[in-house]
């Protein structure tokens, strides 16, 4: 996806502004002597930013305009460390309530919804994002914050709420719940916009079922407004992202080159109109693509996939990129395997070739064999290539306290 004309003037925008500020990135700019772009070329030579710039600007460092300016701050929790603090004026933050109309738009919500808002409020951006983007589209907004779930199913079936937005966790919990309590003639649920943390198909499944509605993924990340900058229309093929405030472009994780439209890469995230804290070429870990060629609903806007996983997770074997939660997602189809495997991958020398050998804990209900060739039929049609497998019985693979080191790589070593 190439840069047009009013994108490239946008960043021009964006670097002026932060050069005039005496912030972070406007140090920075000014050190290495970047005073704009006038190309495609000239701004893939932009450096990146990263969370780890954000952490060192702590905490109002990326500020790129005048204190006055500013009406609200959000902050990543950042599960180590420092978190990250972004600030945002007026205006950033009625942009912000604008493109998540727009995502309520885009899947088919009106001002004739209630929309049942779950995620916290407070310094995340979720529930006051989904609440913005509410009232900007004229729809009734029953603000609940998460929890409470006794106040939840009595609201939703008192007001007849029919939007229900959630972490698609809370929305299975809810899910469960109303099945387990029979009362799923007595709500009006039509829609549900949930996060789009990365959930398996098994998953949407049994909310769509057990709730009867549409679903719908968010995509938005706190350093980059918050939830809202994109989400799947009704042919659920991708997520159109608003493209008069953010350009996306696709890099290789290693290289950082762009890849071309179409391959799958990790997702850059520039700003065109940020005030309080534009950010050029942030690099968010996700893993996607862009969808070329047009969308059967007509958007004239761009789409990505769903998000795949996270960069830092991801390895590569003979040419295919693979994450852990692929494989998990496939273990999860079999029945007898565990939760436990270890994959673990090295370079054949007599051969020139990587083998990846995984490994997976059987339950001993069914036979190791037929397991294994499950196993391999899934990953041959499913991540299009095949390692070997092992099933070997349950509590074979070494337990940790900490969160299991799953991908044991001996080809750099
Ligand atoms: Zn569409």
């Amino acid at each position: 996806m190439t840069l047009n004309n009013k994108q490239i003037e946008q960043i021009n925008n964006q670097i002026r502004r932060l050069l005039k500020s005496d912030s972070y990135y406007g140090k920075m700019y000014k050190e290495l002597g970047i005073d704009g772009v006038t190309s495609q070329s000239d701004f893939e030579k932009l450096p990146f930013s990263e969370k780890n710039d954000l952490r060192n600007a702590y905490p109002l460092g990326i500020m790129a305009c005048n204190e006055e300016e500013i009406v609200r701050i959000h902050s990543s929790s950042g599960t180590t460390g420092t978190p990250v603090i972004i600030p945002y004026t007026a205006k950033d933050v009625d942009d912000w309530a604008t493109m998540f109309a727009r995502c309520y738009e885009t899947a088919g919500i009106t001002s004739k919804d209630r929309i049942q808002i779950t995620p916290g409020y407070g310094l995340w951006t979720a529930g006051i994002g989904f609440q913005a983007g509410c009232e900007k589209l004229g729809a009734m907004a029953v603000p609940m914050g998460p929890g409470n779930t006794e106040k939840q199913l009595k609201m939703m079936i008192d007001l007849q709420t029919t939007v229900l937005t959630a972490t698609s966790s809370y929305a299975l919990l809810l899910a469960e719940e109303i099945q387990k309590r029979g009362l799923a003639d007595k709500i009006n649920l039509k829609k549900g916009v949930f996060g789009s943390e990365r959930w398996s198909e098994k998953m949407r499944k049994r909310i769509r079922n057990e709730l009867g509605i549409e679903l719908y993924d968010i995509y938005g990340l706190t350093e980059i407004y918050g939830p809202g900058i994109g989400i799947n229309c009704k042919y659920d093929c991708g997520i159109h992202y608003w493209d008069d405030y953010v350009y996306i472009e696709v890099i290789d994780p290693v290289t950082g080159k762009n890849v071309p439209d179409g391959e799958e890469g990790e997702i850059v995230i520039t700003t065109l109109v940020k005030e309080g804290a534009p950010l050029l070429r942030f690099r968010t870990h996700d893993i996607s693509r862009i969808i070329p060629g047009d969308c059967p609903c007509g958007s004239r806007f761009p789409r990505i996939d769903m998000i795949k996983g996270r960069s830092d997770d991801m390895f590569k074997v003979r040419g295919v990129n693979m994450f852990p939660s692929q494989v998990e997602d496939i273990l999860k189809q079999v029945d007898g395997a565990s939760s436990e495997y270890t994959i673990t991958i090295a370079h054949d020398d007599d051969n020139n070739k990587d083998v990846m050998l995984l490994t997976v804990e059987g339950e001993g209900r069914v036979s190791f064999e037929f397991m294994s060739k499950q196993i391999l039929e899934l990953f041959k049609s499913l991540i299009g290539m095949t390692p070997k497998v092992i099933v070997v019985p349950i509590g074979t693979l070494p337990r940790s306290e900490k969160k299991s080191k799953r991908v044991i790589d001996y080809r750099n070593s």
